[in-house]
């Protein structure tokens, strides 16, 4: 999501450490949080959210604002996105307080490289040792701490667009497929709202009905005003907005808990989150956003806006 008023404190910008490659001791003693992003709405995104069990091995772990999910594969576990900064603590406390061990993490798994999804990924990756996997493009800008110059979102104060660089990454092509313990987690690539967007899918089973998850990420035209779609990401929305129109989806997650209606469905109980329209609804949804963008950009350049 964008944010042009974000800033990162003077304090942070000063405290900002390198990534550190240590993998040796996995999850010992307490988290080492990286200094908070400040941004209009980071307190409203990282406000506290009970961790719960969405379906069979899959439960979410992130905040009221920001999502970061836990797949439970068994004898290893998987994170996807770890929020701000800020959010990273509370997601560790999430995972411990569902009864799972985050020294267990063994992959950490990128939506896409704003601050918002990956600024809690740098101190979850030293605190557990685990491989930080995202597509190539998000693994150039998180080994930058900063977004790519072809980002929608570039062009604004580096204080407001960066986040503490992850060194370690492993980038994933489209369809690579992970295995951790007993589950197996697909990547596929959905590109445009940032260049190196990437959503997840997996199967979780509970009492013998297996169903097929997907966490899509951001796939909207948000950007800087001076950006035009039309000319830039514009196509590979459409692209990744029918992708995830046609996935096998039973279970729709994605990067904020407010785009797959999470407090409605978790106040209506676990069973409101299985929904095989909703990948769709999310698809069409973001293809009619995308037509309104092109439209407005259109009607500004005849306007020689
Ligand atoms: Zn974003």
């Amino acid at each position: 999501m964008f944010l042009k008023s974000c800033l990162r404190t003077l304090a942070g910008i000063l405290l900002v450490m390198p990534a550190m490659a240590d993998n040796s001791s996995g999850a010992a003693g307490a988290l080492q949080p990286d200094p908070s992003n400040e941004c209009y709405s980071c307190e409203a995104w990282n406000e506290l959210q009970q961790p719960f069990r969405v379906y069979g091995n899959t439960y979410y772990v992130g905040m009221a604002g920001v999502s970061a999910v836990l797949i439970d594969g068994g004898s290893e576990l998987v994170l996807i996105d770890a929020g701000l900064p800020q959010s990273a603590k509370h997601i560790e406390a999430n995972v411990r307080a569902l009864g799972f061990d985050p020294a267990n993490i063994t992959l950490i798994l990128l939506s896409h490289a704003h601050f918002d999804h990956a600024g809690g990924i740098n101190a979850m990756q030293r605190y557990t040792g685990a491989e930080v996997l995202a597509s190539p493009a998000a693994a150039a800008a998180l080994r930058r701490g900063d977004l790519l110059p072809d980002d929608p979102q570039y062009d604004q104060p580096v204080d407001g667009r960066s986040f503490p660089a992850v060194r370690n990454v492993v980038a994933v092509e489209d369809g690579s497929e992970y295995v951790f313990g007993d589950g197996v987690v697909r990547a596929i690539s959905t590109p445009g709202h940032t260049p190196g967007g990437m959503s997840w899918t997996w199967t979780s089973c509970e009492d013998g009905r297996c169903l097929a998850v997907v966490y899509a990420d951001s796939i909207g035209p948000v950007s800087v005003d001076s950006y035009r779609f039309s000319d830039g990401l514009g196509d590979a929305i459409a692209r990744s907005a029918r992708i995830v129109r046609n996935l096998d989806c039973d279970i729709f997650l994605s990067t904020h808990p407010f785009t797959f209606e999470m407090r409605k469905k978790y106040e209506q109980g676990r069973h409101a989150f299985i929904d095989p329209e909703a990948c769709k609804a999310y698809g069409e949804a973001t293809l009619h956003k995308l037509e309104e963008r092109l439209a407005e950009e259109e009607a500004a350049f005849e306007s020689g806006g």
